[in-house]
């Protein structure tokens, strides 16, 4: 299996690309590859070539790779985050499982609010599990902001479908609705902190125009919470349903 490194798409020149002092050490000191070796160069934006390594800092794009491992639909997850370090398993693992955006958002019981080093590394966590998963396109973690402000962005943007998840208010589950009513269109599903979203939360979220959704009985982490999610998604539209004016 061959190495796969998210490349600057501003160092991508074809055939050439240019390696940073740190990808250089990682390909030749910690995988040791060889001048003349090959590895898959992604530029996080959907496109990748097999590449060889130079002697030097540059490596040559021999020819583009086609594969498809995103999912059919573009999956935004909203999370107010969690305490201490929960959020750095949240990132690699929705990245895993195929999300294409990661908006964290600061809501009425969030404790964390996090320095611009965190969201550096977090960047850097989605990076390395989209080379680890094989996908073609890099999440973008995007700057936290606050519920209410996210509010305001979705009632503004294309129509889509938008989940908020809660074990509270009688909320049907999750997976039917995903099944029984599959669009290929735009999903963003939203996961509150430990302690919950408030209740004036529930209700601005229905009035922005969130449906809101349970994954079952038993109250899930906050972290545990957006990987069912996640997963529940991926299951209802992996592989493609059919196209039923086709048949
Ligand atoms: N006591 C809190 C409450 O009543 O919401 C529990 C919060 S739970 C630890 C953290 C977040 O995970 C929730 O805000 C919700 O987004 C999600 N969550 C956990 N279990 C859930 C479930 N069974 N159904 C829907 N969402 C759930």
């Amino acid at each position: 299996m061959l190495q796969r490194l998210v490349v600057d798409p501003a160092k991508i020149h074809p055939p050439t690309i240019q390696l940073t002092p740190e990808q250089q050490h990682y390909l030749t000191r910690v995988l040791r590859l060889q001048i003349g070796d090959r590895f898959i160069a992604m530029n996080g934006q959907g496109e990748s070539w097999l590449t060889i390594l130079d002697d030097g800092p540059t490596a040559t794009l021999v020819h583009p790779i086609n594969t498809q491992t995103e999912l059919p639909i573009a999956v935004t997850l909203v999370m107010a985050l969690p305490k201490g370090n929960g959020f750095d398993e949240v990132v690699r693992q929705a990245t895993e499982l195929g999300v294409s955006q990661i908006q964290p958002v600061i809501s009425d019981r969030t404790l964390l609010n996090p320095s611009p080093q965190k969201l550096e590394r977090w960047r850097r966590i989605a990076q390395e599990a989209a080379e680890q998963s094989e996908r073609q396109i890099v999440p973008a973690l995007l700057d936290p902001i606050t519920f209410v402000d996210h509010l305001h962005q979705i009632q503004s943007s294309q129509p889509h479908r938008s989940y908020l998840c809660t074990p509270r208010r009688a909320a049907p589950a999750l997976l039917p609705l995903l099944t029984q009513t599959w669009q290929a269109q735009p999903l963003t599903i939203a996961i509150g902190p430990e302690g919950g979203w408030t209740d004036p939360e529930l209700d601005q979220a229905i009035a922005a125009g969130y449906a809101l959704v349970s994954l079952g009985d038993r109250i899930l982490r906050a972290v545990t919470a957006p990987i069912v999610a996640l997963a529940l998604i991926a299951a209802s539209c992996e592989p493609e349903p059919p196209d039923e004016s086709e048949t």
